[in-house]
């Protein structure tokens, strides 16, 4: 059995209360691994240990070039360290093995490559001198906000610390990360991996365990001055009221329901490839994933007939083996609630085409069929809620606007997507649907150098590209005026005669 702890102030400490939880591989159900379980005593350790090395600069005064050379490190470890990680990515969140070598492990490190580029060719300084009203000289700093306590979900654990860290230090932050109780171990490795690349003790610090009380315990501490989140729209509403009497800095990556709109024109090919990629990719837990799949009238019978087609042919079983297609679900408890949502689904008068169970011959692990709804009306609530697992529903539309209002007609705005062949079609279409991520002709294409995030209930904020680092700065203006002429400061007026 695998043993880890926390990773605080540049070294790994038991939790102070000495407890530890197992973390489960979810195609075997068996634990794999024992993390300590963190409390209190150990944020407060964690968050001193950012506040400590944030205070005494050892980290944000280093001149650029060496923080950029350390990020870059931290991209070459963590592809020395392939293999190592893609297995346990697998063993701990139940994602197949082709999704970790194809895309968790590369885009982790692409994100730290990415931001260690941005570092070496910008400047956190803007110098502009002004005459009017008066000769000045402006400076605009971007600075680094202070201890950032970061959250993230079970779906992505990697890729997603990599959204989180690699912005976070590369502003000259120091940070506190919570992984997800489910997927707790890569992360702690990517600590280990800053700490083996030069990045210095206490400003990339892990804490472990149960999710709700260490996550709380973690955010409203006093010494924190920036949350990131990633997770449910209903625990990011819970961080917000805990940031709220602090006015602790706040950005939230939150759940959707994204809409992926198949026009009379598409080519139908790439659309079905398209619907079932973006909605059954690891198992359908991905943010963004479409799960309303909108198609005009003239295709769906074709479309769903092919879709199911499709659907059949993904292979379940062992994630590590290259051959499978789509792993177990995170937990017994993420499955029950698919499993709860296809009761409701069938409840409201949709239409189980394919699947709606679980795969006869796979005995253990928390596997789940690739499930189709047709027949799907917009309120129910399989079309309204996320589900985080293997649905998607089926919605007809006859005509362009009834499909921006479908797909407009949600809390969430994560994704979408609109297939044509008329591109600049699909193009003004999409500049109509109210949602972060748009795509034309395709899915589930994130790319570290363009903005991620949600619109309405999927949140605020933006990860990745400079919008990413962005939101680990503050911005200050420094208006140096001339020490003399104060015959020329006429706005003095305002007060004196
Ligand atoms: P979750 O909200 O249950 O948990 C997310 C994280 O928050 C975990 O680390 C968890 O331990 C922690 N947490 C739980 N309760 C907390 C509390 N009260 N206070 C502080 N922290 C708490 O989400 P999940 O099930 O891990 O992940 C799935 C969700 O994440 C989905 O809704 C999905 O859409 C969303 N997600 C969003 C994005 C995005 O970029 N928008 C990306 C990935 C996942």
């Amino acid at each position: 059995m695998n043993e880890y702890r926390l990773f605080i102030d540049g070294e790994w400490r038991a939790a102070a209360d000495g407890r530890v939880a197992a973390t489960i591989n979810p195609a075997t159900e068996e634990p794999w691994a024992h993390v300590a379980a963190a409390g209190p005593a150990d944020v407060d350790a964690a968050v001193g240990a950012a506040k400590r090395s944030f205070a005494d600069g050892r980290w944000r005064k280093l001149p650029r070039a060496e923080r950029a050379a350390a990020l870059s490190r931290i991209a070459a470890i963590i592809l020395e360290r392939a293999e190592e990680l893609a297995r346990f990515e697998v063993l701990d969140a139940g994602g197949t093995m082709r999704k970790a070598n194809l895309a968790d492990v590369p885009a982790t490190a692409q994100t730290f490559q990415y931001y260690a580029d941005l570092l070496s060719g910008s400047s956190d300084e803007e110098v502009f001198d002004e005459q009017v009203p008066v000769p000045s000289r402006n400076i605009v700093r971007r600075e680094p906000i202070g201890v950032c306590a970061c959250i993230t979900p079970f779906n992505f654990p990697m890729a997603a610390a990599s959204w989180k860290i690699a912005p976070a230090i590369a502003a000259g932050n120091s940070i506190v990360l919570k992984p997800s109780p489910h997927t707790p171990v890569t992360t702690l490795l990517l600590a280990e991996i800053c700490h083996q690349a030069g990045v210095p003790a206490g400003v990339v610090n892990v804490l472990t365990g149960p999710g709700a009380a260490l996550g709380e315990a973690l955010v409203s501490h006093p010494d924190v001055d920036k949350i990131a989140f990633t997770g449910s729209t209903a625990v990011g509403k819970r961080i917000m009221e805990l940031a709220a009497p602090r006015l602790t800095k706040l950005t939230l990556e939150l759940g959707g329901k994204s809409p992926n709109i198949i026009l009379e024109d598409a080519n139908l090919d790439g659309a079905v490839r398209g619907a079932l990629f973006g909605t059954f990719f690891h198992a359908g837990q991905v943010c963004e994933s479409g799960t309303r799949v909108l198609v005009h009238a003239s295709l769906h019978d074709e479309l769903v007939e092919r879709m199911v087609e499709g659907a059949r042919s993904i292979k379940l079983g062992d994630p590590l083996d290259l051959a499978t297609m789509m792993g177990p679900l995170v937990s017994d408890s993420q499955r029950a609630n698919s499993e709860r949502y296809v009761h409701a689904g069938r409840e409201e008068g949709a239409r189980v085409v394919t699947g709606g169970r679980r795969p006869p011959e796979l005995a253990r692990g928390y596997y789940y069929e690739p499930t189709i709804f047709a027949g799907v009306k917009n309120d129910m609530r399989i079309a309204r809620e996320e589900i985080f697992g293997p649905v998607v529903s089926v919605l007809r539309f006859s005509d362009e606007e009834e499909a921006l209002r479908l797909a407009n007609d949600s809390l969430y705005g994560l994704g979408a997507a609109v297939w044509s062949r008329d591109v600049e079609r699909a193009q003004r279409m999409a500049e109509r649907i109210e949602a972060g991520t748009v795509w034309v002709n395709d899915y589930h294409l994130i790319n570290v150098r363009f903005p991620f995030g949600g619109y309405k209930q999927s949140g605020f904020g933006r990860e990745l590209g400079p919008w990413g680092l962005a939101e680990f700065q503050q911005v200050k203006h420094i208006h140096v005026g001339e020490p003399t002429g104060v015959d020329q400061k006429y706005y003095f007026g305002l007060l004196f005669d």
